[in-house]
């Protein structure tokens, strides 16, 4: 099977700091990956060279095809899509309008707009009775699902989430990784970058553990899971 998504090789730099240097990771469609590791390990420049946020050197495979020479529009025209740690959000927009600009992000999603919507709200129930509220207004979680929501209205084929457990209480962790879940069963992959080891391991089928800029670590997250090194330095060897 072709992996949806590769990368091979990659370098980033600030600089004279090289923050990635040569990771290589790949993932089949309709699965979920996570890349786990401490802060400052190159985890969101890793996303944001994926993205095309960053210059890098390296192959970026999507479907099979190398995408490294595309800017952000094109790859999130072919069907990518990054929400960042920030979340980066129109904080005095409605959370409809914030929706909207998710599907303006990608031509054939435009046309789809009033569908999409619909879909979004029947997963994210939240946030279809604040619909008309400002975004500044919602709470940490629901600011979440509305970044992951506005991701989805582009239909994306592989959504790529830097942190999204970042300042949230760990039961919406829970709920929002189970929504990242749910997503594999309707074909969208998931690159899942987050220093939370265990909801990542717990969320994804396969993991990746970035250190000081390179990979140390790669398998099933299960198997990441019970690996006593993995558990003693991630996971807090309980
Ligand atoms: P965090 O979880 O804190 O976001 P991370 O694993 O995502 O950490 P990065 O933010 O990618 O790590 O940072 C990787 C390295 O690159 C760090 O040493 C960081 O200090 C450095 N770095 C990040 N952004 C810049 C920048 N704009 N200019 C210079 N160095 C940077």
């Amino acid at each position: 099977m072709t992996d949806i998504f590769a990368l091979e090789d990659i370098h980033v730099a600030y600089g004279k700091v090289e923050a990635v240097r040569g990771v290589s990771l790949s993932m089949q469609a309709g699965t979920i990956t996570s890349v786990i590791g401490p802060n400052g390990a190159g985890k969101t420049t890793l996303l944001a060279a994926a993205i095309g946020l960053l210059p890098s050197t390296g192959a970026v495979r999507f479907k099979g095809e190398d995408i490294a020479h595309l800017g952000v529009e094109d790859r999130v025209e072919l069907g990518l899509c990054l929400v960042p740690e920030t979340r980066e959000l129109f904080g005095e927009m409605s959370v409809v309008d914030n929706l909207m600009l998710g599907a303006y992000a990608r031509r054939s999603a435009r046309r789809r707009m009033p569908g999409l919507l619909d879909d979004v709200y029947d997963r994210f129930p939240r946030l279809a009775e604040r619909r008309d509220q400002q975004a500044d207004t919602l709470s940490g979680g629901e600011r979440q699902m509305l970044a992951v929501g506005r991701a989805l209205m582009s239909e994306p084929q592989l959504l790529m989430l830097d942190e999204p457990s970042l300042g949230l209480a760990p039961l919406i962790v829970i709920e929002i990784l189970d929504i990242v879940k749910s997503l594999r069963h309707e074909g969208v992959s998931v690159l899942l970058v987050e220093q939370n080891a265990l909801a990542a391991l717990d969320c994804s089928d396969h993991g990746y553990v970035l250190e000081s800029g390179e990979l140390s670590f790669s398998g099933a997250s299960a198997a990441l899971k019970a690996d006593q090194r993995i558990f003693e330095t991630y996971l807090g060897g309980l």
